[in-house]
């Protein structure tokens, strides 16, 4: 049976609930206000990582949308659902259930996935509901599907610490899911006889714990597990491994396809054909592609053939980037699925959904995926589209043509809970919906777990959670009998119900055992891994009795776009430590802005072109533009460049990189190949830089390049610009609306200009203008915003730019403490050999551990 129970209460001082990031899924405690890793939860035993650590920092209403709006304009929640209802209800009446939409996020709980897949398949009779995890793992869905019969990950955390070798394929994990990185790197250390090897074509954090990185070319990860698969299978009639043996049949060919040198292809594989435990992990790298199915077979066809699956520390095991994109999979809000892992071509699966919905206008085959979706809007064939708890103007590739067909599109619904998110510009109804720490439910990890999360705040404003929102809405449009859910638990046990129909063992998702919940039950649950099936044995690790799994042929194919004279260079794009998704949460805390505070583009030395460290640089692609602030970096590999995800137009609007990515996607899984667009880069040749610091945040689009964030007691505001600097001056002045007198200094002959404002002897504002970006250092400036009054001294040094001694600006290294590079070199230089060591000696890296791999790295380049 599974192994569910209810424990002892949930008091008010202290809840247990689960992060909203990353699908590792750690659970958290919320004790007295104070956020803390849960030690008795399966994926963190009380580890967090920075983000984690840093939630108390996001909880602020900043930005919140709090109130239902129509047209910009505040309504009440009746007027708004109304129109809602009326709006979906016209266009399908006039143009067919088809010419509508929704597009929703693994950030939604399963409740309220399940409660919006069943409005949308169910009642509006359309497969049109995507989600962002579209973006994220759909080619490990369809891998896994292909494989398995069933969307299915086999293993649990445990086999990643049981492991003998821990293969990592485009995951930095130690920056993407960095609580599972460090319970691998502790169980290295326990046995030190484990070995590590990064596929990745960048040297990432990961790699400083790697005993092998293969920096393979970019899209070439199917000939890497091919040629693997030919050396450990040299025989066969399988058309998958004879595919392998014909494409990839040894070393040299496998070296010269992934551009890797032959001597770490062969110990790779010698390591892997030794190693009976292996677990292969992987992530992002594999999945954005236009080939990301196919790589996900190739990695489970090496475990299938050499049955290194279904067995502690073995297997293939996809994690996830968001905390529910697994419960999603569970309630099928992907297109094309059907709810509980049912099928629409499986003969009788539908009726099981028709009628325990009570749908008779069940939809009848699978909807547009994500980049179609977006697509149809642009030409009309989509009218109405609701979007929940995504970003889509930001994340999608092609963002602009995406941004162009919502300003095009006749509706566009948004339930968020943040005002301030580039999306929700576009929308004629504002839904405000609860946020992390406000709504009630589960949401699944990457190995399988169900988890609650609890609220322990009060709900804002008029916010709602989005299945209470949905089902006011079904209801508005007839089907109120059906959405007459008095909770979540409700929308939980007729989930868990649904699982188990027409089951049987036949699908391996069954939660049917928790059907039997009632409200307490379901109140205190415990985090519970699936399968769950009602009056069943089961079993934690998937597959322990043998499989009948499917090899799948994986025939080497191209990208969808190689580099070329007028675009040289691949651009990969992808995540930083401290930052989420687009920022709309962690972009409020100053800590998890001391890491990476800029968007930037990481170019190997070889092709920066003469381009300085630290210069901004134009970047182009056949779809758009970027400016982003260069990164000279020999980890690169030559020819790619790397930008990060997270800006947006709250942030840095010249800095975000999704305008350039390219919308190809995966013919068999439909995501994106949001990894792999040619660019060229030139100079962005501005005739200013500076900066305004100032107690209130201002306008992220003062200049041509600009990017905004709080920094302690200011808010900071980086800026360039190509007209005249003495004009901008005025205009960067004027921006700043608190109240104070100026006192100002001019230079223009050397294109020098500074202010400070000063209100009642306080600094409320500063703005720094200068020919080039060498501009006195931030910290000092930002120290004196904290002081009562600054005196006439200070005053003198401030427009002098000098500041007062030994406070020199770094770089954050440890978020949590916010200890610099500076600091860690010293510990280095007095005698600290280990990264335990500089821990002891300065704290960094002693709590959520997510700088180690940084350290690790400090201590190799210090004592080299
Ligand atoms: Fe949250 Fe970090 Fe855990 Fe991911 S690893 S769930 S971001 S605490």
């Amino acid at each position: 049976m599974c192994l569910w129970h209810a424990k002892g209460g949930i008091n008010a001082m202290s809840t247990e609930t689960t992060c909203p990031y990353c699908g590792v899924g750690c659970g958290i405690r919320i004790t007295g206000g104070v956020v803390s890793g849960d030690p008795s939860h399966p994926a963190n035993f009380g580890r967090l990582c920075s983000k984690g650590s840093a939630l108390g920092e996001t909880l602020s209403m900043d930005g919140r949308l709090l109130a239902p709006e129509i047209g910009g304009v505040v309504t009440d929640w009746d007027t708004a659902l109304d129109l809602v209802a009326k709006r979906f209800a016209d266009t399908i009446a006039v143009h067919g259930p088809d010419s509508v939409a929704l597009y929703v996020s693994g950030q939604l709980l399963t409740e309220d996935y399940y409660a919006v897949n069943k409005f949308a398949k169910g009642f509006l009779g359309t497969g049109n509901i995507d989600s962002n995890s579209r973006l994220c793992m759909a080619s490990a869905v369809a891998g896994h599907k292909r494989a398995f019969d069933e969307d299915i990950v086999p293993g649990i955390y445990e086999d990643l610490e049981l492991a003998d070798l821990v293969v990592l394929v485009g995951s930095n994990t130690a920056w993407c899911h960095p609580v599972i990185y460090q319970r691998i790197l502790a169980a290295r250390e326990a046995r030190p006889g484990m070995r590590i090897v990064v596929v990745d074509p960048r040297r990432t954090a990961t790699c400083e714990g790697a005993d092998l990185h293969l920096p393979l070319a970019l899209g070439t990860d199917v000939a890497l597990f091919s040629g693997l698969l030919a050396r450990l299978a040299p025989q066969s009639d399988d058309v998958a491994i004879t595919t392998a043996l014909a494409q990839t049949p040894d070393v040299a060919t496998t070296a010269l396809a992934c551009g890797l040198r032959e001597a770490d292809v062969e110990t790779f594989f010698a390591w892997f054909a030794a190693t009976p435990k292996v677990v292969t992990l992987f992530s992002q790298g594999v999945n954005q592609s236009t080939v990301g199915a196919d790589k996900v077979n190739a990695i489970i066809n090496v475990h299938v053939v050499t049955g290194r699956i279904g067995l502690p520390g073995a297997g293939p095991f996809s994690i996830t980037g968001q905390p529910n994109a697994m419960g999603g999979r569970e309630v099928g809000a992907l297109s094309n699925m059907l709810a509980a892992h049912l099928d629409w071509d499986r003969p009788g699966d539908a009726n099981i959904v028709r009628s325990h919905w009570q749908a008779p206008n069940l939809a009848k085959a699978p909807g547009k995926k994500a980049v179609d979706l977006f697509k149809a809007i642009g030409d009309a064939r989509i009218r109405a589209v609701w979007i929940m708890a995504t970003n889509p103007a930001v994340s999608m590739p092609e963002s602009e043509a995406v941004r162009a067909a919502l300003l095009g599109c006749e509706t566009v619904v948004i339930s968020e809970c943040m005002r301030a998110a580039d999306s929700v510009d576009y929308a004629h109804i504002r839904l405000p919906a609860l946020g992390w720490g406000e709504k009630n439910g589960t949401v699944t990890n990457s190995e399988r777990v169900i988890s609650r999360q609890r609220p322990f705040l009060p709900a804002p404003g008029l916010a709602r959670q989005d299945w209470d929102i949905i089902a006011d809405v079904a209801a508005r449009m007839g089907w109120g009998a059906q959405f007459a859910w008095r909770g979540p638990a409700d929308i939980f046990r007729e989930h868990a119900t649904l699982s188990g129909l027409g089951n049987d063992g036949r699908r391996i998702f069954d939660i049917s055992a928790l059907a039997a919940l009632d409200d307490d039950g379901y109140d205190m649950m415990v985090p519970t891994r699936w399968p769950c099936p009602a009056g069943r044995e089961s079993t934690a690790r998937l597959f322990t009795g043998g499989l009948g799994a499917r090899l799948v042929a994986t025939p080497i194919r191209a990208p969808a776009h190689v580099a070329s004279r007028d675009y040289p260079l691949l651009l990969n794009t992808g995540r930083i430590r401290d930052q989420w998704h687009t920022m709309t949460r962690t972009g409020k805390s100053t800590r998890l802005h001391a890491h990476l505070s800029e968007p930037f583009l990481e170019i190997h030395p070889a092709d920066a072109d003469g381009m300085a460290d630290q210069t901004l640089v134009r970047v182009d692609s056949r779809y758009g533009h970027a400016v982003l602030r260069v990164r000279i970096d020999p980890s690169q590999r030559r020819g790619n460049v790397f930008a990060p995800m997270h800006w947006t137009d709250q942030f840095s609007p010249a800095g975000r990189v999704n305008p350039l990515v390219n919308g190809d996607v995966d013919p068999v899984s439909g995501q994106p190949e949001l990894k792999h667009t040619p660019v060229r880069i030139a100079p962005f040749d501005a005739r200013w830089h500076g900066f305004i610091l100032s107690a209130e945040r201002l306008s992220p689009k003062l200049a041509e390049w600009s990017t905004v964030f709080p920094s302690g007691e200011a808010w900071r505001h980086e800026l360039a610009g190509q007209n005249d600097p003495a004009l901008e001056f005025a205009r960067l002045r004027d921006a700043c609306t608190v109240p104070g007198a100026w006192l100002v200094l001019r230079d223009p002959a050397h294109a020098l200009f500074r202010a400070a404002l000063i209100d009642d002897g306080k600094l409320r504002a500063c703005v720094f203008l200068g020919r080039t970006s060498a501009l006195p250092p931030r910290d000092w400036l930002i120290s004196l915003f904290a002081r009562d009054r600054i005196t006439m001294a200070e005053r003198r040094a401030l427009l002098a730019g000098r500041p007062a001694e030994g406070l020199v600006p770094e770089q954050a290294v440890c978020a949590c403490f916010a200890i610099g590079a500076r600091e860690i070199g010293a510990a280095i230089r007095s005698g600290c050999e280990t990264v335990e060591e500089v821990g002891v000696s300065t704290k960094a890296g002693t709590n959520c551990g997510s700088c180690r791999p940084e350290i690790r790295a400090l201590l190799a380049k210090v004592t080299a």
